[in-house]
């Protein structure tokens, strides 16, 4: 595949060769590599304003990466701003308790209710690997199962692949994660709870918790049937087993709660990030009084953190979540998304090439090849040289989607319909290209 990058991009080029010298790769995070997209030097980035990105060499890009997620106000947004200057003239790390933490978990759990206890940590992946550790202490079990293709982080137990069916337990997915730990790890395909069932039967009171993203986000934006999220509450309630929601992605994201207050299904332990920081490092899980007091000072199930609840990551929450706590906020988001899903869809067709969208509200993922999206079988059968192709026509048109096809494309409230239209008539020419490949 042509590699514009380095001809449009120099000075991108130029960083990215600096920085593999001393930065591994050059990324704090394998997915900002172009790895998936056939190479190349990702963008480097200088500002954000708004739904724009500026980068390096000096190109404006509409964003709809946003940071994978949690950018949902856009970028620098005033009151933000405001919020963090503020903040770092009180101080930024006193490693007592203040009032924010407290006001930050009250809004959680106002909007999130199953949420009646909560501790701070400071990403999405402790705050997996923290529930995981309660849910394991309250069951006095320790399998855990997962659901093929989600992410949770990167702590040894959720870094682990499918075995061969739900009656095998998993295989390391990542070197450095012992086999001992994949053997305390079942994974089943998503929306499906005939396996979810059979893994039941098979591992019988072995299994402390399900673990689930209740709208998939990382092989794509992908719903539960209706009845899964119902049908896995049911199981796991059947045998004992608690279920733990990761809402890393989608809390807050598609209106003002999680998507267990969206679809009315709870769980009993539920993982917060991203977004709920607004735009900070953040962590956060809880679930009902009874799991939770079994965490350390109260309990004998130990989790801690210097910076945990820090004053910029709940004062920066705060401000978010009262932003998108006024009226219209997720109304815009969602009407934003039907015009861009059907504004893709019709390009697409235009130029005759074969695509598959899967959107909630403000988030969505293009996926090319007519295969509906249910699980993450599917997903990996989009096309990848498709979606490379179109990733990098994109970015050269002044569009940047994540690098991977696996991703959502994320809309803030600071996107505008012309932002839109902008975006399609990129994607006239993306998807020309793709059509002539
Ligand atoms: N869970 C989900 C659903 C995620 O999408 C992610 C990150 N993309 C994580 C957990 C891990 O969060 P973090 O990167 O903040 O550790």
């Amino acid at each position: 595949m042509e590699q514009t990058g380095s001809v449009n991009r120099p000075e991108s080029a130029r960083c990215y060769e600096r920085a593999q010298k001393v930065i591994l790769g050059g990324v704090n995070s394998p997915s900002r590599a172009f790895k998936a997209v056939g190479g190349g030097a990702p963008v480097f980035i200088t500002r954000g304003q708004g739904a724009y990105l500026w980068d390096v060499d000096g190109h404006r890009y509409i964003d709809y990466l946003c940071a994978y997620g949690p950018v949902i106000l856009g970028h620098a947004h005033p009151e933000i701003t405001a919020t963090l200057t503020r903040a770092g003239e009180d101080g930024i790390l006193f490693g007592t308790p203040t009032t924010w933490e407290t006001a930050l978990a009250e809004t959680l759990r106002s909007a999130i209710p199953s949420m009646e206890r909560i501790r701070f940590v400071n990403s999405g992946t402790e705050a997996v690997m923290s529930a995981i550790r309660v849910a394991r202490a309250a069951t006095g079990r320790n399998k855990i199962v997962k659901f093929e293709g989600c992410y949770h982080g990167h702590s040894d137990l959720v870094l682990v692949a499918a075995g061969s069916g739900p009656s095998t337990v998993g295989t390391p997915d990542s070197a450095g994660v012992p086999q001992g730990i994949a053997e305390d790890v079942v994974t089943v395909p998503y929306n499906d709870l005939d396996a979810l069932s059979q893994a039941f039967d098979h591992f019988g009171k072995e299994i402390a918790a399900v673990l689930v993203e209740p709208v998939v986000g990382n092989f794509g934006i992908v719903l539960p049937h209706p009845g899964f999220l119902e049908g896995i509450r049911d199981l796991a309630r059947d045998r004992g087993a608690l279920v733990i929601y990761d809402e890393v992605i989608t809390g807050f994201r598609f209106h003002f709660g999680g998507v267990q207050t969206l679809f009315g299904v709870e769980p009993d332990l539920t993982a917060l990030g991203k977004i709920v920081g607004g735009g900070l490092p953040i962590g956060a899980y809880g679930g009902r009084a009874e799991i939770m007091e079994r965490v350390a000072p109260l309990g004998p199930t130990y989790q801690a953190g210097t910076m945990a609840g820090n004053p910029l990551s709940m004062r920066a929450g705060l401000t978010c979540l009262d932003i998108l706590s006024r009226p219209g906020t997720y109304e815009k988001m969602d009407l934003l998304g039907d015009r861009l899903e059907k504004g893709l869809l019709d390009v697409a067709q235009n130029h005759g090439v074969e695509v598959t969208i899967n959107r909630l509200k403000g988030a969505l993922t293009l996926f090319f090849g007519n295969r509906p999206v249910h699980n993450y079988e599917d997903a990996k059968a989009s096309r990848s040289d498709q979606f490379a192709r179109f990733f990098h026509e994109m970015l050269n048109r002044g569009v940047h989607l994540a690098p991977s096809k696996y991703e959502a494309w994320f809309l803030t409230i600071a996107h505008t319909e012309r932002d839109i239209d902008e975006t399609l008539e990129a994607a006239d020419a993306a998807f020309a290209a793709v059509a002539k490949d």
